[in-house]
């Protein structure tokens, strides 16, 4: 996708401050951050949102979430806990049309929509 941000981030034509990597994964700060730490994790092959996953490409989601555990023990967010969203679609509020999870950590969570 030549114009989606997210793939020239995955493709290093946009600089950003990665904190994970693998060839699958590219996990980087979050420009706007809502919490003291905010990551957003992303695969690199472009997948509108989350409800676009298909089968074959049930490795690559299982890649992302392991890639979550990894990087919260790395920065060091793991014991205290933190949160992971994933907006789909516009009445989740998504606005970057590329799948992200979401990494919100270093202070209590106050809101719980769930
Ligand atoms: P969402 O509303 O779930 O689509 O979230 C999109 C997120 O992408 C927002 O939290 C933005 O702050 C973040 N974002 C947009 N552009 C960039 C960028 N160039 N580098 C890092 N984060 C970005
Ligand atoms: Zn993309």
């Amino acid at each position: 996708m030549s114009d989606c941000i997210f793939c020239k981030i995955a493709a290093k034509q946009i600089p950003t401050q990665v904190v994970y990597e693998d060839t699958d994964v590219l996990a980087f700060k979050d420009i706007n951050p809502k919490a003291p730490t905010h990551l957003l994790v992303i695969p690199k092959k472009h997948i509108e949102k989350l409800s676009d996953l298909q089968p074959a490409d049930a490795e690559l989601g299982g890649k992302m979430l392991l890639a979550v555990g990894k990087i919260a023990e790395h920065i060091g967010i793991k014991d205290a806990g933190f949160r992971v969203v994933i907006n789909n679609g516009k009445f989740a509020g998504q606005e970057v049309f590329h799948l992200h999870f979401h990494v919100l950590g270093g202070k209590q969570m106050s809101w719980n929509p769930a």
